[in-house]
């Protein structure tokens, strides 16, 4: 499968530069970053850290995705939603894990999704998926009376909050009491806030230094408590996670796929 990995300078970028490289049956065809980067022309497997692959980064996605099969994009939302639109004429896979997406920016991925396949996900891991469906199980079990709380610390520069992926499990608690996060949810808590509304799921975010990404679900009882979870130690965990996504649409009828579906994991 020819794949086009843009952003491609970046911390994400470069990783699966490598894991497109290391993965059999995946060629890098074309790496594209911003225009006006100074890092234009440079060799993208260099960058990498992999020795040189004859693949220039260059500012022009167009051309690249003319001669693909897949593209994958781990940058930013208003550069991810201008890639939808190519990657939907040029009818490849657009493997989407750039987080921090508005309801406007999933509308016109759902948009580009009638038109190619689209794999979104907060995380390509194989663990948070499946922390996913257990978030999923326990919400439903349990009920009001456990406080869900989400927790979440990544490296300091990271710049959206909480983290695709603590969204992508607020989702899952949701889902379990069949309640709609975005009517339920509380984002930040700051000075005198009363007491904690029964059914409300809670985030807190930290940042600092080079954490890859740490998340918990707390779901907190009267007098007890469980809590599940998931520590990346390596990015390379979600660049694998999104090259398995591309392999896996390739051929696929157009569609917005989750990894879930990637992964074969029940709701
Ligand atoms: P990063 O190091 O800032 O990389 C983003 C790259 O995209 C940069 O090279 C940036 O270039 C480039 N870019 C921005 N706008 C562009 C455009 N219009 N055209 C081409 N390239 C453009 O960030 P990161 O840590 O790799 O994270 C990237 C995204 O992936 C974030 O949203 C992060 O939350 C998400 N992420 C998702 C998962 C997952 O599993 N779903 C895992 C890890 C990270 P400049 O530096 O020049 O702006």
């Amino acid at each position: 499968m020819r794949l086009v990995v843009v952003g491609a300078a970046g911390r994400m970028g470069r990783m699966l530069v490598k894991t497109v490289a290391e993965t059999e049956g995946t060629t890098l065809v074309g790496a594209i970053d911003r225009e006006g980067s100074a890092l234009l022309g440079q060799d993208a497997g260099t960058l990498a850290g992999i020795g040189a692959l004859g693949v220039p980064l260059t500012d022009d996605p167009l051309t690249a995705f003319a001669r693909a099969d897949g593209v994958l994009d781990f940058t930013m939302p208003a550069a991810t939603v201008t890639f939808a639109g190519l990657a939907a004429q040029a009818r490849i896979v657009h493997v989407v894990g750039t987080t921090g997406l508005s309801e406007q920016d999933f509308a016109r991925l759902d948009a580009a999704a009638r038109h190619a396949v689209v794999v979104q996900s907060g995380n390509m891991s194989l663990g948070i998926n499946l922390m996913a469906a257990l978030v999923r199980r326990v919400a439903r079990t349990l009920g009001e009376d456990f406080d869900i709380e989400i927790l979440e610390m990544h490296h300091r520069m990271k710049v959206d909050a909480p983290s695709g992926t603590a969204l992508l499990l607020g989702e899952a608690a949701a889902e379990g009491r069949n309640i709609a996060l975005k009517d339920r949810s509380v984002r930040v808590r700051d000075g005198h806030t009363g007491a904690r509304n029964p059914g409300d799921i809670g985030f807190a975010t930290l940042r600092g230094g080079t954490v890859v990404g740490e998340h918990s679900v707390i779901f907190a009882g009267a007098g007890e408590r469980i809590e599940l979870t998931h520590r990346a130690e390596d990015r390379g965990l979600f660049a694998r996670g999104a090259v398995k996504a591309a392999l896996w649409g390739f051929g696929k009828k157009p569609g917005r796929y989750s990894m879930a579906d990637v992964l074969d994991i029940a709701a």
